[in-house]
């Protein structure tokens, strides 16, 4: 995919870095990306992707923005109270970039539907879709990035155990639901930790379209807002695992 005058202008940044460069921004003009919940990860993630040019970029959520989301989601305003978020953010997506190919999905991912991305993007609040869709990236071969943020803390990685035989998937590291696990509304979380944690989500994204750096496979990233410190912790492929052992 060649670069328009336009294209060169408005990714003139990414072109001056040698790892991305001008064929880079062509990766990211050609690539394809499913996001999947458009909530306080999400948000941001898909606001940094759409700005980096990526070419397609789907969103799943069938949730509706409420006022309690405002402390957060910055791609929501007040005027978007009671709207669909799939579609307030596909409208975002498309004022930053209108040659961008935008798919709003206002439906919850659940097992047996069919992402369109060849990254899929795991900015969900819920143990289920998370299963599914880390299910889903294996048997298609696909890199899932995944992020999740409560409270003061953030955690990012990318699970590649579809494309790599040593790459752990999410269930090697978390095998069965936390008997803890709390629904998101039901847990405080700062809003500038869920933008830290979904912009280094999109980063992944990024690193993983254009080849540039190492992306976080078979490691997490563990940002903690209180302490201002951050740490790679390293994950292993589990072989009784039961999404990818068995294969
Ligand atoms: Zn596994």
């Amino acid at each position: 995919m060649s670069l328009t005058p336009e294209d060169i202008e408005r990714h003139k940044r990414h072109i001056l870095l040698k790892e991305i460069g001008g064929p880079g921004v062509q990766k990211l003009r050609a690539a394809q990306v499913s996001i999947i919940g458009a909530g306080a990860l999400g948000g941001p993630c898909a606001l940094y992707l759409a700005a980096a040019g990526v070419g397609g970029i789907e969103i799943w959520d069938d949730d509706r923005v409420d006022r309690s989301n405002l402390q957060r989601q910055i791609q929501f305003g007040e005027a978007d109270v009671g709207h669909l978020k799939s579609e307030v953010l596909a409208a975002r997506i498309a004022a930053i970039d209108p040659s961008i190919r935008v798919a709003p999905r206002a439906r919850r991912f659940g097992e047996g539907d069919e992402p369109t991305g060849t990254i899929l993007i795991d900015a969900s609040d819920n143990f289920p879709t998370r299963y599914a869709l880390n299910a889903l990236a294996h048997c298609t071969g696909r890199a899932m990035v995944h992020g999740a943020a409560a409270g003061w803390t953030g955690q990012v990685s990318v699970f590649a155990s579809g494309l790599d035989a040593d790459a752990p998937c999410y269930r090697c590291w978390v095998p069965e639901t936390p008997p803890d696990a709390e629904a998101c509304d039901e847990v405080g979380v700062v809003g500038a930790v869920t933008g830290m944690t979904g912009s280094a989500m999109a980063l992944e994204a990024v690193k993983l379209i254009t080849g540039a750096g190492t992306p976080l496979i078979g490691r997490i990233l563990l940002l903690s807002g209180l302490s201002g410190e951050a740490r790679t912790v390293k994950l292993r492929r589990d072989p009784d695992c039961p999404d990818c052992g068995k294969y």
